[in-house]
């Protein structure tokens, strides 16, 4: 009998593990991925189609035939409950399905509901209907006090790595220059103002010195004004208050909500209090020798990236192909932060490994970022969400070493 491999979840982990276990394990196993979509979502796009950049379509990769090419099975189902004693995945309609090792991939919650107000007056761009309300707004008025930030998410007890205030600040970067790019395309700047606040204590709080002397002038050059320290308490049609009773005027308030886990991995008791996964180093559930999870339901995903979702999700393939092969391929994990972020005519480009105690800290801007994001985004969709070959990602890490870390 051939392993049978369940992957849950079907974005940027879940794609990562796909391919790895496909190449490697060719007709060895079984492999079979569970979603609830029928599309990936590729988020990274999300601020180019609230702007109006690129069709919602591009971001949107369809999961059941890019699987079944490989000969490999796809269920389009939710997936309602774990049984990690049975190893069986209960998903919403009662069917079973068995697996002998599951790799749980099915990202993070966005609370909007948390938020007091959100409903009624706050905007986002974490999703697809987030990111066409704010085209629907844009189209018509975008306001005059603009207010872009993240709220606080509280973590659970099992992260391995320093926690964050917020999950991942790199959208509020991106959206904040887009619209400073987009309002002075549109000879509206100077009526409006653009202020950013953050939960901690600095913003880009994942990111060391070198870096922020980098963002610090391009933000100033925005004319864009950053309050630190703030933890959202509600919205309003005119203001956003803050749980130390501050407020700031704002007729248009663009958030990222708290993340946590989905209620199902609570009620299979595979997670912390906060609904992420704990594992060891190589992806591995603490409690399950058969479970792993990758990206942003693994609680030691810090920040929420995908560039992290995918390496994480390399490392858990590798050790599951290890033991079906009883080769050593192990792939360690190792964290960095990589991500680049639009700023209309040109793009900002951040590598940094600080956060986990390495001396990787730089940025690039200017047109080539520019080009390699866009690159990076027809490469993902192009290609049915394989990412670029790995060794383009070292000679980018060795040409950004040598051209940017002076
Ligand atoms: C606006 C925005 C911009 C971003 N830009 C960048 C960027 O430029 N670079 C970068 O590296 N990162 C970026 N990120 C972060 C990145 O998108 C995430 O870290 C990444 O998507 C996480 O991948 P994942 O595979 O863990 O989860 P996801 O991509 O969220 O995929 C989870 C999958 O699981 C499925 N699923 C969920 N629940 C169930 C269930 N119960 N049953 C069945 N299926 C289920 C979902 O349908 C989904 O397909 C951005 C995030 C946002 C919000």
């Amino acid at each position: 009998m051939k392993p049978k491999i369940v992957i849950l979840g079907c974005g940027f982990a879940g794609f990562g593990a796909f391919y790895s276990l496909a190449k490697k394990l060719k007709d060895k196993a079984e492999l079979t991925v569970i979603d609830s979509s029928v599309f990936s979502l590729s988020k990274p796009i999300l601020p180019e189609v609230a702007f109006g950049e690129r069709a919602l379509n591009e971001a949107l990769i369809p999961i059941g035939s890019t699987i079944e090419k490989f000969n490999h099975k796809f269920i389009r189902k939710e997936v309602k409950l774990i049984k990690p004693q049975v190893n069986q995945v209960i998903l919403t309609d009662d069917t079973i399905v068995d697996y002998d090792y599951l790799l749980i991939s099915v990202g993070a919650v966005k609370d909007y509901d948390a938020i007091e107000g959100f409903n009624e007056y706050g905007y986002s761009i974490c999703d697809y209907t987030q990111a066409l309300r704010f085209l629907d707004r844009r189209a018509t008025s975008i306001g005059k006090k603009i207010v872009i930030g993240a709220a606080l998410t509280k973590w659970g007890s099992a992260s391995t790595v320093k926690t964050l205030a917020a999950p991942c600040e790199g959208p509020i970067g991106e959206i904040m220059f887009m619209l400073d790019y987009y309002l002075r395309k549109h000879n509206r700047r100077h009526e409006t103002s653009i202020t950013v606040f953050t939960p901690g204590k600095i913003f880009f709080e994942d990111v060391g010195e070198k870096v922020h002397k980098d963002m610090e002038p391009i933000i100033k050059k925005s004319n864009i004004n950053v309050v630190t320290n703030k933890v959202l308490k509600r919205i309003d049609k005119e203001y956003i208050e803050f749980e130390d009773s501050t407020k700031l005027e704002c007729d248009m308030a663009i958030i990222i909500p708290p993340y946590k886990g989905p209620q199902f991995l609570i009620d299979s008791n595979l997670t912390d209090e906060a609904g992420f996964i704990p594992t060891d180093k190589y992806m591995r559930h603490i409690n399950y020798g058969n479970i792993f999870a990758a990206g942003d339901i693994n609680a030691s995903s810090m920040p929420k990236l995908g560039h992290i979702a995918v390496r994480q999700s390399y490392t858990a393939a590798s050790v599951i192909i290890s033991e079906i092969t009883q080769k050593n391929v192990i792939v360690p994990f190792k964290p960095e932060i990589l991500c680049i972020m639009n700023r209309g005519e040109n793009a900002t480009l951040i590598l940094s490994d600080w956060m986990y105690g390495g001396n990787r800290d730089l940025t690039l801007s200017g047109k080539i970022p520019k080009f390699m994001k866009m690159g990076f985004d027809a490469y993902y969709f192009y290609s049915h969400g394989k990412m670029p070959p790995r060794l383009s990602e070292e000679y980018l890490s060795k040409f950004l070493e040598k051209c940017c870390n002076k």
